[in-house]
């Protein structure tokens, strides 16, 4: 070995080093999760950074790789001993410096200033989890840590970096170090279960399975499961997407649908995303959200909050995006380029499921009959791509048969040439509708009736209130009585010589009466129609069912 050189870290990265390694020792009982874990996915995520770097030189300058690209992980539990060897770009001895020395990550320097901030209240585990401190997490495991690292550059030598995370480091030159890096840590007598092999497997596992480089424990591969997104669309085949599928998902059914794409604008995007055979939520349990964000394969947020809005819970999937910087991970919902994401990611999950509609318009269905609850949630609830959701909704109608169930926009083809509005009714059964007095019009002059069965149904309509420009309108609206195509066109009495009907005057007469009769209590007003044939009379603007619902849940609460 060469000269050893003692470098103090500077004042910002001692605290660091020292709330980390203190924030473990003094919490350690009250966390039972061991987040500390998250150094694995530290270490194994700067691994990956240096192997792609390599690649990424190698490409540029049209180098043949002359090593595997590859992570191995040893531990040696007798040793308490965590090694992690990467085949990646290496440092050079100003980089070791630079890089390992001072906090260059935003990650770390926010941490520091929300520590600030909050004047050192409030759970550190917390803050070190929500910002992410990199390499130093290392400190909350290890009291002694090593670093080989040789870049690849042509010519570099060898060094060793070694620290107690005291406040000072040593650098010197080092022998039989190998191009990339090697970290070595000596565990703390209470974090020696990070020398377990059966730990450090379920943790690579969870986070880092898709890493596009093999990873090695203990000699063996641990992240067989291939990264999908990141191949093109014809090389995955059904079978591989329903592996990967059942892997994310945790689940044993079969996607239904299965969307794999990838975009460069506005953002990078690359992305698989499934439908699942079947939802849980009628068990009364609400579901998480399914879709992990990923950036260049390393996991950034398992079942993402932000990534889609809340009422697409039942998508499952992987989202991976390069312009994500891993180092601001935990920050992301102050970021807009989530919000861009969201955007994105919203609109083609919307326009997938509805090409799939139209490719299929009977599995469709069937889905909709089971996963109709969270897109009838969703025109309630985003008024951004209220559109495209509304194209996705689907109804039973007067021209369906029960179970089948049609479009907006199916409805519009068939509508009459001058009919302008779509019709529906608030409705708890088929049959109900069917007898109705509200439909008999509706029947008679061939205009086509959804049927609503749903109590959040009456919602959806009011939210939408209008498709590709046509109103939506209640069957049993005032609006509805009013619709010339609606009337009957039976002579009026002047015209039949008063056989039959009464005079208008007479009508009239009677429509007060009842009027006067029923009371103010009773009803608002009452008008002659024309529009009715086996029935004497209709109720227009009552309340509706849901309404109807609600009063009845005061009235009893109110008891
Ligand atoms: P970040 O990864 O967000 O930059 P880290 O604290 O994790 O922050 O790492 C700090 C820097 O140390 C990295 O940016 C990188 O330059 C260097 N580094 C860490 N681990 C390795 C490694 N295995 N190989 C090469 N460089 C590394
Ligand atoms: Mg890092």
């Amino acid at each position: 070995t060469g000269k050893e050189e003692v470098h103090e870290f500077k004042t910002e990265t001692k605290r660091l080093l020292n709330i980390v390694a203190n924030s473990l020792y003094s919490e350690k009982e009250a966390s039972d999760a061991g987040w500390e874990s998250i150094f694995v996915r530290e270490l194994i995520s700067n691994a990956a950074d240096a192997l792609e770097k390599l690649r990424h030189a190698q490409s540029m300058e049209h180098m043949d790789a002359d090593k595997p690209l590859e992570i191995r992980i040893s531990l040696d539990q007798d040793k308490r001993q965590f090694v992690i060897q990467d085949s990646g770009i290496g440092m050079t001895l100003e980089e070791l410096n630079e890089n390992l020395g001072t906090i260059a990550r935003s990650g770390s320097k926010s941490f520091l200033e929300k520590l600030e901030k909050d004047g050192g209240s409030g759970s550190r585990e917390n803050i070190i989890g929500q910002f992410g401190v990199g390499f130093y997490s290392t400190f909350m495991v290890g009291d002694h840590i090593k670093v080989y690292t040789r870049s690849a550059k042509p010519g570099s030598k060898g060094y060793c970096w070694t620290t107690d995370g005291q406040g000072s480091y040593t650098v010197a030159e080092a022998k039989n170090v190998a191009v990339g890096t090697k970290i070595v840590i000596e565990l703390r007598e209470d974090s020696k279960s990070y020398a377990s092999q059966l730990e450090i497997d379920s943790i690579i596992k969870k986070y880092s399975n898709f890493v596009g480089f093999p990873i090695y424990l203990n000699g063996t591969e641990v992240n067989t499961v291939e990264p999908l997104w990141t191949k093109s669309k014809g090389e995955v085949t059904e079978e591989q997407h329903k592996n990967f599928y059942r892997f994310i998902a945790n689940a044993w059914d079969d996607p239904q649908y299965t969307m794999h794409f990838k975009t460069d604008a506005p953002i990078s995007i690359s992305s698989v995303l499934y439908v699942p055979e079947r939802h849980m939520e009628m068990l009364g349990e609400r579901q998480e959200p399914g879709v992990s964000l990923y950036s260049r394969k390393v996991l950034i947020q398992p079942k993402s909050k932000g990534l889609l809005p809340d009422y697409l819970r039942f998508v499952k999937g992987v989202v991976d995006s390069e312009d994500i910087p891993l180092n601001v991970s935990r920050e992301l919902l102050q970021d807009n380029i989530l919000s861009r994401l969201r955007m994105v990611m919203t609109s083609r999950v919307l326009k997938w499921l509805d090409g799939e509609a139209k490719k299929n318009p009977k599995k469709y269905n069937d889905f909709f009959l089971d996963f109709g609850q969270f897109i009838k949630e969703g025109a309630c609830t985003d008024a951004m791509h209220k559109r495209d959701i509304a194209k996705l909704l689907r109804f039973e109608s007067s021209t369906t048969k029960s179970g089948d169930l049609t479009s907006l926009e199916d409805y519009n083809g068939r509508k009459l040439d001058n009919q302008e509005s779509i019709y529906y009714l608030l409705t708890p059964k088929r049959r109900y509708a069917e007898e109705s007095p509200y439909t008999e019009m509706f029947k008679k002059k061939g205009v086509e009736l959804l049927y609503l069965y749903d109590t959040v149904d009456e919602f959806v309509v009011n939210h939408l209130s209008e498709f590709q420009g046509i109103k939506l309108v209640a069957a049993d609206s005032p609006e509805a009585a009013a619709d010339p195509l609606l009337q009957q066109d039976r002579p009026s009495a002047a015209e039949d010589g008063g056989a039959a009907l009464l005079s208008e005057d007479d009508a009239k007469a009677l429509a007060k009466w009842m009027e006067t009769t029923l009371g103010t209590d009773a009803v608002k007003q009452v008008d002659v129609s024309r529009r009715l044939d086996k029935f004497p009379a209709i109720v227009l603007e009552h309340e509706s069912p849901a309404m109807r619902k609600m009063m009845q849940m005061m009235q009893g609460s109110a008891k």
